[in-house]
């Protein structure tokens, strides 16, 4: 399918989806195979070992590659996978890296206890706030941007980092997480790299762990694609299969969770027990750079932090559960869970208070969300 002249649904639907060649499956089909006969020695027809190549991950490559707008799309494993191999493909020992100070728990912990040890150098700088000449200093290598950032939503202008990173020729690498090529386009405002946890909001079923990079640049997809075919940290064609199935849908999934989310944003600013919201919809570079913000708000409870663990019990319809980004609510508290893995002063340092609760809105009837948290609030006081 040609994809210049399509809309972002279509594309979700077909890109990369062919019908099959062999049968004319229309959807296509899981190939739970890891080998491929060869007609003579080195006559396959493309593929020759699954780890290198399974046709069930290209067409999944392929679609989340078009809806990037890239001219390549690699799978992983994870989103982590992800992550670590666009550092160790793209960034020396002794390169310096300059990682937003907000990021994914889990990306901050592969920057510092894994990466770090091996000789790259990191520094962390707040991009929502700090200029990014004083941020990015010449001799950058790369730069690790996430907008919004998890959990504080916090929003980083992406075309003002490219400018700056192109001047001293630093690779921008962002994560997209949270919004979606849906609601942002990273690399139409001037990133190298669009990275994501398919785990979230793409597969959008919490059913599958799973991790992508998008790139238009034939060096830089070389050397990451080498790196996924060396290392292997690709996924399975089952859990490939399952994320083709969720990203057609992320278009509509995202209305409804961005239209419930605005709901419950409305209704928690309004509530006496919230101390604090945060969402990205007051932000005027969130305006500018997204089209849409999606499903999730962090806010400040009202009292100490046996409230907050007492309040992400007592919800029903928000299950209390690290991740986010799929069709049911989750509730959790940074401090205590995915962000645990951060030193306390730094955490604190970051902003991320102990009372701190983050909502991933699901697609659930808005009313009975709404129920829900408000049970949350009185059983706890
Ligand atoms: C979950 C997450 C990751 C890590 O992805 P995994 O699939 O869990 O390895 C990275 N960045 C963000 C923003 C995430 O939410």
């Amino acid at each position: 399918m040609k994809n210049d002249n399509h809309g972002f649904d279509t594309l979700a639907v077909h890109a990369g989806q062919a019908p099959d060649p062999t049968t004319g499956a229309v959807m296509t089909p899981i190939y739970q195979v890891s080998t491929y006969a060869q007609d003579g020695v080195g006559g396959h027809k493309g593929y020759e070992y699954s780890r290198t190549d399974n046709p069930t991950r290209t067409a999944l490559q392929a679609c989340l590659a078009a809806l990037e707008g890239a001219k390549y799309g690699l799978s992983f494993a994870s989103g982590l996978a992800a992550t670590d191999v666009v550092l160790r493909a793209l960034v020396a020992p002794g390169d310096l890296v300059i990682c937003g100070d907000d990021v994914y728990g889990g990306t901050y912990r592969l920057f510092d206890k894994v990466l770090r040890p091996w000789g790259m150098r990191f520094e962390y700088a707040d991009f929502s706030t700090v200029a990014p000449e004083s941020a990015i200093p010449a001799g950058t290598r790369l730069v690790w941007l996430e907008t919004p950032t998890n959990p504080l939503l916090k929003v980083s202008d992406i075309a003002a980092v490219a400018v700056r990173c192109k001047a001293v020729g630093a690779l921008l690498v962002v994560d997209n997480t949270f919004a979606t090529p849906y609601f942002q386009r990273p690399l139409a405002l001037g990133a190298d790299i669009v990275v994501h946890s398919t785990t979230k909001y793409i597969n959008g079923h919490s059913d599958v762990v799973g991790g992508f990079a998008a790139l238009s640049d034939d060096g830089l997809y070389d050397k990451m694609k080498y790196l996924q075919n060396a290392a292997g940290a690709v996924p399975g064609p089952q859990d490939v299969w399952l994320t083709l199935r969720g990203v057609k849908t992320l278009g509509v999934r995202m209305d409804r969770h961005q239209q419930n989310a605005e709901r419950i944003l409305g209704w928690l600013r309004a509530h006496p027990d919230v101390e604090r919201v945060y969402h990205p919809m007051d932000n005027p570079v969130a305006r500018k750079q997204m089209s849409g913000f999606g499903g999730m708000i962090s806010f400040d409870l009202r009292g100490d932090l046996d409230r907050a663990r007492r309040f992400v019990a007592a919800t029903t319809l928000f299950t209390l559960a690290e991740s986010l980004g799929g069709v049911e609510s989750l509730i959790e508290t940074p401090a205590l869970m995915t962000h645990a893995s951060i030193e306390p002063e730094k955490r604190r340092a970051a902003g991320i208070q102990d009372g701190l609760i983050r909502l991933s809105v699901g697609i659930e009837t808005v009313e009975d969300l709404v129920a829900d948290l408000a049970h949350a609030f009185e059983s706890t006081r």
